[in-house]
C-alpha cells in the first residue's frame, strides 16, 4: 500500500511528488509521461518566478529533468475512479488498480462540460475506460466518443468485441478502418435511457445502443470521485488543500481560479505537507 497516490502530471501533481519525495513518503505518481499539454501550450511564461520569459516547452523539460534528478518515474496511466474504502483508497487505471492510504487529486481542469446524463448513467451503460468495460459488451452496440487520437487504439479493441462501434472524433484526421466501425463527425448532446443507456442523442442525428464510452483526458472530479464535494466543477478544498473526504487532497486548477502554475505548485506544495501531516496522526485523530 502506497502512502499516497498522486493522480496528475501538471505543474502541481509534479510539485506534490517532488515534496512527498523530499519526506521520504513511498508514493506513485500516476499520469502522462509528457506531463500535461497545457504546461506546454505557453508561448511564453511571464509570471513564474525565477524563470522569465520561459516558454511552455522548455518549462515542461525543466520539471521532467527535475523529476528525473530525484529519481521519480511517471506511472503512465488514465485513472478511471477513486474509491474511499474506510482507511484507504483504491485508485482504478485503464488497466490497474492501486491501495493508497492517502490521494491527492491533481487533474486539472476539464474544458468540455459533461454531456447531459452522462453523471447519471455512469456504471449504467457510460464508461470511461475501454480496458475496464469493454468485455462487458461483447455481441452489443456501443457509441465511443474521442477527444484525443490517443485513444484510437482503445476504440479499435472495442471494435473487437462489440457487434458494432459507432465513433465519434472530437477531432480532425481520424480513421478507423474496422468493418464494424462506422465514424459519425457531429456533436453528443444528451445520453438518454431508462435503467440503462439507449440511445446518444446528437447535435444531427439519434443513435440507438446499449453503452458510451466517453474516451477523453479529463474526467469531472465528482464523476472520478463518487461522494467529493464539488462547486461549480471544482474541488472544494480548505486552505491545506482537503477535502470533506478524509484521507483525499486537491491541488491546482483542479481546484478552482486562478488557473496558473504558481497557484498550482504551492498547491501540490501545500497537498503534500498535508498529506505528510495526516499520515502521521493516530487512527483516532483522524475521525
Ligand atoms: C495556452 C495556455 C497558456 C498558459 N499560460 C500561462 C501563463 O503564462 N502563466 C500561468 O501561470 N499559467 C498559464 N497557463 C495555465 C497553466 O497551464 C495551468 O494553470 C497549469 O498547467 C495547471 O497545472 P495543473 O497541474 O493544475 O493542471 P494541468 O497542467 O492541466 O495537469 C493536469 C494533468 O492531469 C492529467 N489528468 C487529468 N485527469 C486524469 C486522470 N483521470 N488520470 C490521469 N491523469 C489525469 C492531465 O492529462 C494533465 O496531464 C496557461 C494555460 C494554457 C492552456
Amino acid at each position: 500500500m502506497y502512502d499516497c497516490i498522486v493522480i496528475g502530471t501538471g505543474a502541481a501533481g509534479v510539485s506534490a511528488a517532488l515534496t512527498l519525495k523530499a519526506r521520504g513518503k513511498n508514493f506513485v505518481l500516476l499520469g502522462s509521461k509528457n506531463l500535461s499539454s497545457k504546461i506546454e501550450a505557453a508561448e511564453e511564461i511571464n509570471n513564474y518566478p525565477g524563470l522569465p520569459a520561459i516558454s511552455g516547452k522548455g518549462l515542461k523539460a525543466a520539471l521532467l529533468n527535475h523529476l528525473q534528478s530525484c529519481g521519480i518515474a511517471v506511472t503512465p496511466a488514465q485513472v478511471t475512479g477513486v474509491y474511499a474504502m474506510g482507511e484507504s483508497f483504491s485508485v482504478l487505471t485503464d488497466g490497474q488498480s492501486y491501495e493508497g492510504k492517502t490521494v491527492i487529486l491533481a487533474t486539472g481542469v476539464e474544458s468540455v462540460k459533461p454531456v447531459a446524463g452522462e453523471l447519471e448513467f455512469l456504471g449504467r451503460g457510460v464508461s470511461y475506460c475501454a480496458t475496464c468495460d469493454g468485455l462487458l459488451y461483447k455481441g452489443k452496440k456501443i457509441v465511443a466518443v474521442s477527444t484525443s487520437p490517443a485513444f484510437e487504439e482503445e476504440v479499435e479493441y472495442l471494435s473487437s468485441l462489440a457487434s458494432s462501434v459507432v465513433f465519434v472524433p472530437l477531432y480532425k484526421g481520424a480513421k478507423l478502418s474496422a468493418q464494424n466501425i462506422q465514424t459519425v463527425r457531429d456533436m453528443p448532446r444528451a445520453i438518454e435511457g431508462d435503467m440503462r443507456v439507449r440511445r446518444v442523442v446528437f447535435a444531427k442525428q439519434t443513435v440507438e445502443c446499449d453503452g458510451v464510452f466517453l474516451l477523453k483526458e479529463a474526467i469531472a472530479p465528482s464523476a472520478l470521485v463518487p461522494g467529493l464535494k464539488t462547486e461549480g466543477g471544482h474541488v472544494s478544498v480548505s486552505r491545506d488543500c482537503s477535502t470533506n473526504l478524509k484521507g483525499l487532497f486537491a491541488a491546482g486548477d483542479c481546484t478552482g481560479r486562478p488557473y496558473q502554475y504558481a497557484k498550482a505548485v504551492g498547491e501540490g506544495n501545500v497537498a503534500a505537507h498535508s498529506v505528510c501531516e495526516f499520515l502521521s496522526l493516530s487512527d483516532k485523530d483522524k475521525k
